[in-house]
């Protein structure tokens, strides 16, 4: 399932940070989404929204700053941190069961696309020399703790995935539990950093072939050695109706 994020606020303020970390907050609720950007600028007198991302009350995403860009939050931290709040007061409030999944699940996407390790994701009193309560007790480590682990459980499946942006073949061979050679070897890339957005990878060492117009299950069968029968049941087909662009895996 794909992460939703509304990304409509995002801010670029320079992409010169490279991002080591992911520090998680809580912050005042009672405030729609523009008060709360406004916030930030007049009560706190900060230059540029705080933090990277928000989540509401509602699980939903927002995303304010460019992930590259440094955002405020957490002092001298802010160089090298992605920045997440979750809307609410946990010393006395509890986060709701949709934030603490979608906080899961952005940890998850963030952590991954950038190699930050589970240790490096912290509440913001657990920094050295933070001195603060946020993001609350309510809000400890052992809600994302496993933010990780559960990708490992479920790997994602598929033969093939298109690149988007920002994605490299590291984190697309992390996510598919395959090897960076191995991409590089089923798609004859010579040079691992050079892919391109919207680039069709095949991410499995099964045999696929993408369907061009005037294929049929027929002739597919008589190319590949495989009988009809096989090649409807390996890709779950009730009947012989192939349309082109289609990946059918060759058993
Ligand atoms: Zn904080």
């Amino acid at each position: 399932m794909a992460l939703q994020i509304n990304r409509a606020h995002a801010q670029h303020h320079g992409n010169d940070n490279a991002m080591t970390q992911i520090i998680v907050h809580h912050t005042t609720s009672n405030l729609t989404l523009q008060q709360y950007r406004n916030f930030f600028r007049n009560s706190k007198r900060w230059a540029r929204d705080g933090y990277h991302y928000l989540i509401r009350k509602n699980g939903q995403i927002y995303q304010f700053t460019d992930e590259r860009s440094r955002s405020w939050g957490a002092g001298v931290e802010n160089a090298t941190a992605i920045h997440i709040a979750l809307n609410g007061n946990f010393e006395h409030q509890q986060p709701t069961a949709k934030q603490k999944k979608a906080l899961k699940a952005l940890i998850r996407d963030i952590a991954t696309r950038r190699k930050i390790p589970i240790e490096r994701v912290r509440g913001h009193g657990h920094i050295p020399g933070q001195a603060t309560a946020c993001p609350g007790r309510n809000l400890p480590r052992s809600v994302w703790a496993d933010a990780l682990q559960v990708q490992a459980k479920t790997p994602v499946s598929g033969t093939t995935h298109t690149v988007t942006a920002g994605e490299t073949l590291g984190a697309i061979a992390q996510r598919f539990r395959v090897t960076v050679a191995d991409l590089q070897r089923w798609n004859n890339i010579p040079n691992a950093n050079q892919i391109r957005v919207g680039q069709v990878l095949r991410v499995s060492n099964q045999r696929t072939h993408t369907v061009v117009s005037g294929d049929t299950l027929w002739n597919l069968s008589q190319r590949f050695g495989v009988s009809v029968k096989k090649l409807k049941k390996a890709n779950g087909l009730t009947n012989s109706k192939i349309n082109p662009g289609r990946v059918l895996v060759i058993p």
